[in-house]
């Protein structure tokens, strides 16, 4: 073993497939730690060998015994105790959350490492727009529900991203398109794997393509914001104009106009002349 750590509690991100991917700081946290909170040790224990730890591991979910997460938070006080998921970024769509929320309430020193995280490889890898975006997790397996869900959020102009799974993609796709509108999504699986592979296009398209198919692997959903309100048709911007023009002075019911519609001013000052003609 390493010389010894600061106690506290370390969120250690993992690869979220390829082992390349966990970062020498991260792989330094595992083999120094004392103990590791995992959520499967089997599944982590492959990790461990390939950072070249041997150090203890624990199971813990968020919906572990209370006193489970008490007593780690307790150890966290003079010792230091790694938190580490199944794959990917611990607390994202995995557990972690309570266990942080512990810590902090009892002053202990929190660190992260940070890492992969599906979602952020996925919207990366969409050509979608970034500036923007929401993590929806998993979408509830009941239609109701998930069309609950969807109303929520249909009206956010924001990207939107959902974690899936093979089975369930083409059903999940076509909901989307029912609750969002048909917008143009992608569909990412197996990121940093042999197989990784994108597609790309409109829910239905999608949805259509796996439908017979249902693919293997990992999966993650990635869905544009809403459309563009659609121009203004040539009688809504009259309409509009001699409205404006009946309290204001053309070249200033013009500009009003423009701004409104996202029109081009000049061709509505020429447009407002001849209505006034
Ligand atoms: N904590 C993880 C993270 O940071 O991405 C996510 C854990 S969540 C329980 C597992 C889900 O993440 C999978 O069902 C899949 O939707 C997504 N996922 C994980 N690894 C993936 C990969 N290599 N490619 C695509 N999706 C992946």
């Amino acid at each position: 073993m390493e010389t010894q750590l600061e106690p506290g509690l370390y969120i250690v991100a993992g690869p979220i497939g390829n082992l390349g991917d966990l970062t020498p700081r991260a792989a330094e946290i595992l083999r120094r730690a004392d103990v590791i909170a995992v959520e499967d040790t089997r599944v982590s224990a492959r990790l461990l060998r390939h950072a070249g730890s041997d150090r203890p591991m624990l199971p813990y979910h968020d919906h572990s015994a209370e006193g489970v997460r008490a007593r780690l938070v307790e150890r966290m006080a003079s010792e230091s105790v790694a938190l580490l998921s199944d794959a990917g970024t611990p607390l994202i769509s995995d557990p972690g959350y309570k266990l942080v929320r512990d810590a902090r309430a009892a002053g202990r020193r929190i660190t992260t490492l940070p890492g992969p995280s599906a979602a952020i490889a996925a919207l990366t890898l969409s050509g979608l727009p970034t500036d923007r975006f929401l993590f929806m997790g998993f979408l509830p397996a009941k239609a109701k529900a998930r069309a609950d869900t969807l109303a929520e959020v249909a009206a956010l102009r924001a990207t939107l991203i959902f974690y899936e799974s093979g089975p369930r993609l083409s059903d999940s796709l076509a909901a989307m398109a029912e609750g969002l509108g048909d917008r143009e999504a992608a569909v990412s699986r197996e990121i940093s794997k042999t197989f990784e592979e994108t597609a790309t296009g409109t829910l239905t398209d999608l949805s259509a393509r796996y439908a017979d198919a249902p693919p293997k692997g990992e999966i993650v959903v990635i869905v544009g914001p809403p459309g563009e309100v659609p121009p203004a048709s040539a009688e809504d911007a009259d309409a509009a104009l001699l409205e404006a023009m009946e309290r204001l002075p053309v070249s200033k019911a013009a500009g009003e106009v423009a701004k409104k519609f996202g029109l081009d001013r000049r061709g509505l000052y020429a447009r407002a002349m001849e209505l006034k003609a």
